[in-house]
């Protein structure tokens, strides 16, 4: 049987849904897990953890841990590595895991594969799916390498089952040293006010058929009625309507939610890399050969601008 150590996340004082998600996979497949908890504060959260199935929590809590530093994050997941001596050790694909996997990895000579959407293990063997060439093909990866792997998960690529906290085994790891070639000040967060995309179940994107800054406060009701995090297309954030922290795609996130809704969106690949994975696709464009409507589960052709407030009606309409 597979042991497995999983690298948790806190942002904001709470356990991202990601870590959950991988928690709830070795669970649901009656594999081992530990978990490793690292930053200012985090030992409180080492029972939801333990409620999701972490056998262990190997817990690293100083306040020089307070900023993500890849240095002493890296010894940190070392020295549990060590003391775990799992087969696996999972990150999602964030962009800490993406820091932290490889670093890892290389530190300890083991092969690494990023950005899985499907992990399968059997006798020892350890199978991953994962999407190349902006979602164009899904590879296949078998990592034939005896002892230690690491990866990436996609967030999404599993369901994060409810749990209740309770009573953890920790075990409390040496603070890091840092080899303070790069010290993290400060880290400045623009305040957007919303669900972040990686934790949000519904997404609402829109795209350069909004028209403007406009066209972004016009359909942001219906984010609201919905509860949805509001993302973005790389046209409507590089014209400035957007943050980039709000882009989806090859080069903004990618998000796996339950239900992800495509405003003016055409489904450029690009765009496609970041979201194809979503559970449920609905897409609004006045154009029915627009590419997004090869992915969507729901498509409407028409002009968002008047099939917006239906949408937001009938919703509202099914709430009450
Ligand atoms: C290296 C590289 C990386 C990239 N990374 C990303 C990325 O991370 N994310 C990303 O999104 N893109 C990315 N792009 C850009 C990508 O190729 C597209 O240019 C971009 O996604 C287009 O955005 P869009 O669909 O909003 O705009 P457009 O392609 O202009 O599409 C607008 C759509 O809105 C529809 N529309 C117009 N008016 C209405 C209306 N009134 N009602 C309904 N529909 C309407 C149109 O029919 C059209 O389909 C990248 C490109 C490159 C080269």
């Amino acid at each position: 049987m597979s042991k497995i150590l999983v690298v948790a996340e806190v942002k904001a004082g709470e356990v991202r849904k990601p870590t959950l998600e991988l928690l709830s996979k070795i669970r649901q497949e009656a594999w081992t897990g530990d978990a490793v908890l690292i930053g200012d504060g985090v030992q409180k959260h080492a029972g939801l953890l333990a409620g999701h199935g972490a056998g262990k929590v190997y817990v690293a809590d100083d306040e020089s841990l307070a900023n993500f530093a890849v240095d002493r994050y890296t010894a940190a997941v070392v020295d549990a590595i060590g003391q775990a001596r799992p087969d696996m050790v999972w990150f999602s694909a964030s962009e800490m895991g993406k820091a932290l996997g490889p670093a890892v990895a290389a530190r300890l000579n083991a092969p690494f594969v990023s950005d899985c959407a499907a992990v399968e293990i059997a006798g020892g063997n350890v199978e991953v799916r994962r999407p190349a060439m902006a979602t164009k093909i899904q590879q296949k990866v078998r990592i034939v390498r005896d002892g230690l792997k690491v990866i990436t998960v996609r967030s999404g690529a599993f369901d994060a089952q409810p749990a209740e906290p309770k009573p953890a085994e920790a075990v409390a790891l040496a603070i890091p040293e840092g080899d303070g070639r790069l010290v993290v000040r400060e880290v400045v967060q623009e305040d957007t006010g919303r669900l972040d995309l990686g934790d949000a179940s519904v997404i609402v994107s829109v795209g350069r058929g909004v028209k403007g800054p406009e066209g972004v406060t016009f359909v942001q009701p219906l984010a609201d009625e919905l509860g949805a995090a509001y993302g973005a297309s790389r046209a409507v954030v590089d014209s400035g309507w957007m943050p980039f922290e709000l882009q989806v795609g090859q080069t903004g996130r990618v998000v796996s939610p339950d239900v992800y809704f495509s405003i003016g969106i055409s489904g450029a690949i690009q765009h496609l890399a970041g979201m194809s994975g979503s559970k449920l696709i609905v897409a609004v464009n006045k154009d029915p050969d627009a590419p997004i409507f090869s992915v969507a589960d729901y498509g409407i052709v028409g002009d968002l601008f008047k099939v917006v407030p239906v949408l937001l009606e009938e919703i509202k309409k099914h709430k009450s």
